[in-house]
């Protein structure tokens, strides 16, 4: 994937872009805390986000999803890490699933896959795995909470094969378990790793070591330990291959790095792997040609829309995935899909919990521009040249709601609010031709509890969701006349989505059928192009 590949620039070639992908609790906010205080974004862990040791329940994700503060300015967040310059672009972290996760993972060129050692791979590990796996993205894991009892080291690593369907290679090997635990063979780079259980943000002792029959071994690890250790790595070494880092790049293969977020164990060497490994920014599809990150001139795609970051200011922010080039503040870009020229003239860059003005970013880094609700998820932005960037999904909705606001007289308010989660991508909205009210569609039913709890603190405004007597939505294209008669003669089943595009509304795959068989020229599909 890379061999063939022209040098990059140095500034593109230190670029890493990649987000973490977890089933809720095997420990993503506390490695990503981990991350920005190795990376020196943040002083003191616990900053990131300050949750308490309570599980995460419906009502902590509501809480926490309301004040907005960090999950919303930590949608990507960039830091160095030695030569490197490390894009870490956060998932939603909720375990309904949401379009908003695939987008993500459409700006990044690998992901970090958290398992829980006592746990393996979860239900939810499982689908973002297989949504990595549509893009072959690079995984490397990270298998957490070693220092609580875990699985046996083989067993974890046979799971991840059989379930994910990938080669794994150890990166490096636990030692003892549970509170046995002393820590780890890095086996990429022959050393042990000591960890410090007195002080959780301390990193671990890094003991250099010529390979296992080194003498000096026995002077930190017990001896029952040591002969184990050796056992299983000999045969870890006959059963597993070899890191093949091409493998690895193509998605077939994974290696696994075993450690304690909240010990801050195995996170650098985890680090120092993506670094060393990892893929450089990789080349974007577009319909019309596969644009390069060395590329002279910059081109990027809106990839996520997050509004009412600020609820001082009713501001929106897109953020861009630049795919090529070098970028400077104050650049007029083309804005793809309306035809005009924007300067961007205040870009924001996420370090940690700040906000800061980028000055300049090459490609691979994910840039914010805030903006009025011009810049709409899958928009190109190039220097002149009229690209449609491919990779960026549209899902069906598959539930429909009605909403309706607690006070009929705020109606107004709540079409503002629609518009917005609309233009957000975090929901469909539909405007029924007839009657009142406005239907939603979401593609996970958490999606309804989560837009009535925004609309609430964001606008003040209490709402309700009621079933809908539509359960498909199907957009409407084709000759003008031929829609227009349609739509004339089916009223009752037609509505506008937030682009003033028709949509036809029905609870009955028949209706669907019978539509494209006495209409061929009409058009019916379940998902609108985003351009
Ligand atoms: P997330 O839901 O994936 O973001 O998980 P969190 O980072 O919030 O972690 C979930 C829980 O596991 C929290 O109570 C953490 O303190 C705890 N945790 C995280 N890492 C470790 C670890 O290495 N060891 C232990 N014992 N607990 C951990």
């Amino acid at each position: 994937m890379l061999d063939n590949r022209p040098q990059l620039p140095p500034e593109i070639a230190r670029r890493r872009t990649f987000a973490i992908i977890a089933h809720p609790d095997a420990g993503k906010t506390t490695l990503t805390e981990k991350f920005l205080l190795f990376g020196g974004a943040i002083q003191m862990a616990g900053q990131v986000r300050a949750k308490g040791e309570a599980r995460r329940t419906r009502s902590d994700f509501m809480k926490m999803e309301q004040d907005r503060g960090i999950s919303v300015s930590a949608s990507a967040m960039s830091f160095d890490f030695g030569p490197y310059r490390f894009n870490l672009v956060d998932t939603p972290g909720h375990s309904d699933f949401s379009e908003d996760t695939y987008r993500t993972l459409t700006a990044v060129d690998a992901a970090i896959m958290v398992i829980d050692g006592a746990k393996g791979v979860e239900s939810q590990t499982r689908k973002l795995f297989e949504v990595c796996r549509l893009r072959d993205l690079p995984i490397l894991t990270f298998c957490n909470k070693m220092d609580r009892e875990a699985r046996d080291t083989f067993e974890i690593i046979d799971e991840i094969q059989e379930n994910l369907a990938i080669d794994v290679v150890p990166a490096s090997w636990p030692i003892g378990s549970g509170r046995d635990f002393i820590g780890t063979y890095d086996l990429l780079n022959d050393r042990l790793e000591l960890m410090d259980r007195a002080d959780r943000n301390r990193v671990a002792e890094s003991v250099k070591i010529e390979g296992l029959d080194d003498p000096a071994l026995g002077r930190h690890i017990p001896a029952d330990a040591l002969a184990k250790l050796r056992d299983e790595i000999e045969m870890a070494r006959e059963l597993l291959p070899a890191f093949d880092r091409k493998s690895f790049l193509e998605g077939h293969m994974t290696p696994i790095w075993f450690g304690s977020a909240i010990n801050s164990f195995g996170v650098k060497e985890l680090m120092q792997g993506i670094g060393e490994y990892g893929p450089q920014p990789q080349p974007q599809s577009a319909a019309e040609r596969q644009i390069a990150p060395e590329e002279d001139r910059v081109a990027g795609f809106v990839f996520k829309v997050q509004a009412n970051m600020d609820p001082k200011h009713r501001d929106r922010v897109a953020f861009v995935r630049l795919a090529s080039g070098h970028f400077e503040r104050g650049m007029k870009l083309l804005h793809v899909r309306s035809k005009k020229p924007m300067a961007v003239s205040n870009p924001v860059l996420f370090l940690a919990a700040d906000r800061e003005l980028a000055e300049e970013a090459w490609a691979g880094d994910i840039i914010g521009i805030p903006n009025h609700g011009q810049l709409r998820i899958g928009d190109a932005l190039t220097e002149g040249e009229a690209l449609r960037f491919t990779g960026i999904p549209s899902f069906a909705p598959e539930l429909l709601q009605t909403v309706r606001a607690g006070d009929p007289m705020k109606a107004k308010h709540l079409e503002k609010a629609l518009m917005q989660f609309a233009e957000e991508g975090a929901a469909k909205v539909f405007r029924p031709m007839i009657g009142s009210g406005f239907i939603v569609g979401v593609v996970g039913a958490l999606q309804f509890d989560v837009l009535a709890s925004r609309i609430e603190q964001e606008y003040g405004l209490p709402v309700r969701f009621e079933p809908s007597q539509f359960t498909s939505a199907r957009w409407l294209s084709g000759p003008k006349d031929a829609v227009e008669k349609f739509a004339a003669t089916n009223k009752q089943h037609m509505a506008s989505d937030n682009d003033g595009d028709l949509v036809y509304l029905t609870r009955l795959q028949w209706d669907i059928d019978r539509v494209q068989r006495d209409q061929p020229e009409l058009k019916l599909t379940a998902t609108k192009e985003m351009m």
